[in-house]
Order: C-alpha cells, then sequence, then structure tokens
C-alpha cells in the first residue's frame, strides 16, 4: 500500500478578513480624510484580499493630536495599570494566534510555520515581557523616576508586520508613551487587527492609532512637530533620510536598518548542525530578514564538504502554498521586491558567481524566487555587498581566523553573525573581534524579547529589546 502525506493547508476560514479596513485613530475606525485608499495583495496568490484606507498629512495629524491627548491620562496611569492592559494584550494574541498567523501568511507570503511557530510565540513574548517592566522602571537603571517621553511616531516594514509592531508598541506602552505607527504599505492587515486587539483590551482611546499608507505617509508623520520619538525599522536608504529630517529637532531616533551578516563555519564545526544553521540563517522567512546570514565564510578545507551537504539540504526544502503546514519556502512579499532579488542576481551572474538552486517548480501564480547559492565570490561582488533580501547566499572561503574576521567585518552593515565551531575559546576570541550587534554561536536566528538587538555602522543606531530597550522611550 502507497501512503501519499496530503496534508491540509491551514484553513483560510479561521480569518474573517472584511472587504475594506479604515484608519485607527482615537480608538476608532475610521476613512482617510480626503478618502484615498489602496488594496493590500496576497503575494501568493495574488489574490486581492482588502481594501485599506491611505493616511494622509490631515489624518497624520488628526493621530497626533489623539496620541496627545491620551498621554496625559496614560503616562499619570501607575507602571501596574499599564501593565494590565499589556499583559491582557498578550494574551489576546495568543488566544487569537490562530487567526493571526494565517492573516500574516496571507497578507506577507511567508509559511504557516514560521508564523505560527516564530512570529505568532514571540508577539506574545514581547507584550508579556514588557507588562513585566511597565511596574519597575525606578528600578531599571534609569533614576529613581524616569519619564516617557510622549508621543511616539513608529514606521515598520514587511518582513515581520506584527512582531516589528510588538517591538515598538510594548516597550513605549510599557513606558507610559503613546503610539502613531505605520505598518509597510504591503502588510497593514496585522496592524488593523491589534487594533481591534487593543479595543478587545480596553486600552484607552488614543494611546495606540494605526495609519497604513506609503513611504509619504511615514515621513509626514517623522516629521510632525508633536512627535516626540521616532522609531524606525527598514532601509538604510530611507533610514538616513529620516536621520536628516529628524536632526533639526528634538526628537529622539532608533534606526534598525539593514544588514549583511557573515556566518562563519569552522573546520572543526559539526556539519549537519551547521548546514541546519545556514539554511534557516538565510531561507527564514525567504531571506527578507535584516540579520539573515547572507554570507557564507567556510573554512576553506571543508568547503567542498559542507557546500554537498548543503545542496543535498537545500533540494529537499518545499517551496509553496505557505499556508501549507510542511512548506519551507513562502513567496516573496511583492513584485517590486522579487525584482530586486531578480535584478541582484543577475548582477551576481554577470559579475563571475556561479550560481546554483536545487529543482524546483514555482507556482504559476505570485511571487517566488529558487532558494539560491553562489559560489566563486569575492568580496568585490556586489552580492557580497549590498542586501539582497531574499533567498540568495554568497559562498566565501577564508583560511584562518584573522582572515574569516577580517571578511566577515568588511561590510557597511554590522547586524548579525554567526560563528560555528567546536572550540569554546574561539567562539569568544572570534565574537569578541566580530563587529555586529547579534552574534550567535553554533545557532542562528534565534529572538527573545529579553536580548536588546540593534546594529553596528549602516545598520542602524538605538536597540530595541531587553531593558536597553526601555531606554529608547524615557528620559532618564
Ligand atoms: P523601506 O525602508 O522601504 O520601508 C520601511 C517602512 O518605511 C515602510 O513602512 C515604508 O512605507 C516606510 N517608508 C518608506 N519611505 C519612507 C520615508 N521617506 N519616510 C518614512 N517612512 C518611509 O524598507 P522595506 O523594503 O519595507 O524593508 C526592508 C528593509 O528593512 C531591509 O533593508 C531590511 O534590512 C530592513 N529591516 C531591518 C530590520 C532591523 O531590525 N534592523 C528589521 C526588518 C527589516
Amino acid at each position: 500500500m502507497t501512503f501519499e502525506y496530503a496534508p491540509a493547508p491551514e484553513s483560510r476560514s479561521v480569518v474573517d478578513i472584511a472587504p475594506s479596513y479604515g484608519l485607527f485613530i482615537d480608538g476608532e475606525f475610521t476613512e482617510a480624510a480626503d478618502g484615498k485608499v489602496f488594496k493590500t495583495v496576497s503575494p501568493s496568490s495574488e489574490e486581492v484580499l482588502s481594501e485599506i484606507a491611505q493616511a494622509g498629512e490631515a489624518d497624520v495629524d488628526r493621530a497626533v493630536q489623539a496620541a496627545r491627548r491620551a498621554f496625559a491620562k496614560w503616562s499619570a496611569l501607575p507602571g501596574s495599570e499599564r501593565a494590565k492592559y499589556l499583559f491582557r494584550i498578550a494574551r489576546i494574541v495568543q488566544e487569537r494566534s490562530r487567526e493571526l498567523a494565517v492573516l500574516e501568511t496571507l497578507d506577507n507570503g511567508k509559511p504557516i510555520k514560521e508564523t505560527r511557530d516564530a512570529d505568532l510565540p514571540l508577539v506574545a513574548a514581547h507584550f508579556f515581557y514588557y507588562a513585566g517592566w511597565a511596574d519597575k522602571l525606578g528600578h531599571a537603571g534609569f533614576g529613581a523616576d524616569p519619564k516617557p517621553l510622549g508621543v511616539a511616531g513608529q514606521v515598520i516594514p514587511w518582513n515581520f508586520p506584527l512582531l516589528m509592531l510588538a517591538w515598538k508598541i510594548a516597550p513605549a506602552l510599557a513606558t507610559g508613551n503613546t503610539v502613531v505607527l505605520k505598518p509597510a504599505e504591503t502588510t497593514p492587515l496585522s496592524a488593523l487587527f491589534f487594533a481591534d486587539i487593543c479595543r478587545q483590551a480596553g486600552l484607552p482611546k488614543g494611546v495606540v492609532n494605526i495609519l497604513p499608507g506609503y513611504g509619504d505617509t511615514g515621513a509626514a508623520l517623522v516629521a510632525h512637530p508633536d512627535v516626540n520619538k521616532v522609531a524606525f525599522t527598514g532601509s538604510t536608504a530611507v533610514g538616513k533620510a529620516i536621520a536628516k529630517t529628524v536632526a533639526g529637532t528634538r526628537k529622539k531616533v532608533t534606526l534598525e536598518l539593514g544588514g549583511k551578516g557573515a556566518n562563519i563555519v569552522f573546520d572543526d564545526a559539526p556539519i549537519d548542525q551547521a548546514v541546519e544553521g545556514i539554511v534557516s540563517g538565510i531561507f527564514f522567512n525567504q531571506g527578507q530578514v535584516c540579520c539573515a546570514g547572507s554570507r557564507l565564510l567556510v573554512q576553506e578545507s571543508i568547503q567542498d564538504e559542507l557546500l554537498d551537504s548543503l545542496k543535498r539540504r537545500l533540494s529537499t526544502l518545499r517551496l509553496g502554498d505557505p499556508l501549507d503546514k510542511n512548506t519551507d519556502i513562502g513567496a516573496i512579499n511583492s513584485e517590486e521586491q522579487l525584482a530586486r532579488i531578480t535584478s541582484l542576481v543577475e548582477k551576481g551572474e554577470a559579475e563571475g558567481g556561479e550560481r546554483w538552486s536545487p529543482a524546483c517548480e514555482l507556482p504559476e501564480s505570485g511571487y517566488w524566487f529558487a532558494p539560491t547559492l553562489f559560489t566563486n565570490v569575492t568580496q568585490a561582488h556586489t552580492i557580497a555587498r549590498d542586501e539582497i533580501f531574499g533567498p540568495v547566499l554568497s559562498v566565501l572561503t577564508f583560511r584562518t581566523p584573522d582572515e574569516a574576521v577580517a571578511k566577515a567585518n568588511n561590510s557597511q552593515y554590522g547586524l548579525s553573525a554567526g560563528v560555528w565551531t567546536e572550540k569554546g575559546s574561539r567562539i569568544l576570541a572570534v565574537a569578541s573581534k566580530l563587529r555586529a550587534g547579534v552574534i550567535w554561536s553554533n545557532t542562528f536566528n534565534k529572538f527573545d524579547p529579553t536580548s536588546p538587538f540593534g546594529g553596528y555602522k549602516e545598520s542602524g543606531f538605538g536597540r530595541e529589546g531587553g531593558r536597553h530597550g526601555l531606554e529608547a522611550y524615557l528620559d532618564v
């Protein structure tokens, strides 16, 4: 008897997506002042999921004023009271996590096993974690009575829509600030569902406001004179523009920007474990991860063995319907992002890189890119320098630990790195020389709300997460 394993996709029916959504201002869903709307599309099918109100300058002003009004009462609440709301939000996220995971997978294109097992548990964990801080700020090493800044204007990208929201909103609320958040234009839905969760949790109106829109909405928010703190996650180019906007103001700013993480594998590393780490390092979320391990630095003596194992492993990855629980590689988030990846990969070939992908059939509709590996890459190649933000790994080699460190640090970015070796002393020696905000050893892409996260160099400044993440929202 043959047994074919054909798992049912996670049902779409667990999430009820309305045909249209408004902006969320002062506790209410409302149309944009100028009536503008845009469509959000599922990248795996190109199906229009919903029509979304698009915030303009007048709406930004309305939302900032609502957040300003709410600030007086919210910041005056005892921390223990603010904590109750955050705990409530965390619990509702957990209760609604199946619905939110399916929603996020539909709007973003990433596999359900990632939204279910990584994004959603981490979203809840961030609200629980910062709820715990809300009544302990006087004991956090920021002085006896640190003060919130006021209204936080927050702009987030599309790669972890709800998780980036949690990174931003949880510490802001715990410290007594109020929020106006702009989600990315290709993934507005989970932020709007989060607005509904705020209502469900009884959060006072105006404390959280959600303004979907494009870059101009984000720019208007950042420039608004009544915003006291700007928190941005996104590309280095936009981060620099934002830094210029706020330079002449008294606004505090944190920037979480791009990366080109080096995953360094020494000859004594456990190969099978390293292969798993390399795969998750660059193919998790189709490589659309700021801290992706997009440069593999492998010690020359094990290059052939490692690449053989890696190619065998890549040949087992399943690409396709992101709602299928067995899918490893989902859709690329947008047509623009797919075009960006394609053009950088073509450049990689033109500059002499050797391109390899496992045999894999791409679905007819939607935006897809096969897992891709480049060998014969030098540090001068564009694909070894520029952030591709896609499922593309560039392989380089090294002979000595010093050479590995020099190559890893030879980047305009400094967000993440990985070190694979059995020698504890080597881990410490190498890690201490790497200029990267997060360094994993014998693992990759592990996140925890207790750990500060952020970059060196053009990967940005300021830290989110952990106790350090509170500081960005306080006058100490
Ligand atoms: P992006 O910079 O184009 O967009 C990010 C957000 O900024 C979106 O909401 C967008 O609408 C908004 N925006 C665009 N122009 C703006 C402007 N002039 N003023 C204000 N807001 C503006 O980036 P993206 O393509 O959406 O995201 C991918 C990038 O984000 C990658 O470079 C990636 O490395 C980075 N990223 C960094 C982190 C981190 O923590 N360091 C996390 C995720 C993504």
